[in-house]
């Protein structure tokens, strides 16, 4: 199990500038120059380039916020694991629930992991349920979503991968509010155990697990320190310097 939390920012479609991506991202690389926290900051695609140089020195590692599945060149719009690989990238989000919500399936995102893989780029696997329904049925969702995304990964493989467990209901703008710590907690025990059916218990407790949904500097702390989870992935307050400074100081400090 990792000893250093894990702090990964999803910056969505946000900022509209490559200036304003340049300033968000020194301004964190500063504040985190001493932190005893691991971090990944996965913008748009379109700032990545423009990142690599600065994600060359100090802190923090640079991640993608997709990857295509796909071989060969005849797919407009697409971008490789070989592709991110060149600009330095390790780690890129796969399965994440604005693209599932958009068709994304099990299927292609246990392709997506086995791209990023053959890349030597980390997944960052996400996984959630719609909702928290009375008889319990999104144990079932989220072990089928664990098993369908990850479905194909050797045990070897699986070392190498994280998991990210994101309720549907407490990400982004329409989020009906943040997880709490001790369901949480649960989740991401029931995560493990599911890892544990597919990998065996060594392999499962090699694997981070992170919480996000509706992350900020007022809550972080308490899902590090009584979630049982190893780190967070944050979207909107990853979007601001101070919140995601402020959340990486948090990080330090458990
Ligand atoms: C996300 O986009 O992965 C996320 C967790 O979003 P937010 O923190 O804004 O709820």
């Amino acid at each position: 199990m990792r000893k250093r939390p894990l702090i990964v920012g999803n910056w969505k479609m946000s900022p509209d500038t490559a200036r304003e991506a340049r300033a968000l991202f020194l301004s964190v690389k500063k504040s985190a120059r001493t932190a005893r926290v691991d971090i990944i900051v996965c913008p748009p695609f379109s700032f990545l380039s423009l990142l690599a140089n600065d994600a060359k020195t100090g802190k923090i590692s640079l991640g993608a916020q997709d990857v295509s599945a796909e071989k060969g060149s005849a797919h407009t719009g697409e971008v490789s694991a070989p592709m991110l690989s060149s600009l330095g990238v390790r780690y890129v989000i796969v399965g994440h629930s604005e693209l599932r919500a958009k068709g994304e399936t099990d299927g292609i995102i246990s392709a997506k992991a086995r791209a990023a893989l053959d890349a030597k780029i980390v997944p960052i696997v996400c996984v959630g349920e719609q909702k928290r329904d009375e008889h319990a049925l999104y144990f079932d969702e989220l072990s089928r979503q664990i098993k369908g995304s990850l479905s194909g990964l050797s045990r070897k493989d699986a070392e190498k991968i994280i998991v990210a467990y994101e309720p549907v209901w407490a990400i982004g703008e329409n989020a009906s509010g943040a997880d709490t710590p001790e369901g949480t907690e649960e989740m991401a025990l029931f995560v493990r155990k599911t890892l544990a059916d597919m990998f065996g218990e060594k392999v499962a407790h090699t694997i981070p697990i992170l919480y996000g949904g509706s992350v900020s500097e007022k809550n972080a702390g308490e899902y590090l320190s009584r979630g049982g989870v190893q780190g967070l992935l944050v979207g909107r307050a990853s979007q601001a310097a101070k919140s995601f400074s402020a959340i990486i100081s948090l990080a330090a400090a458990i």
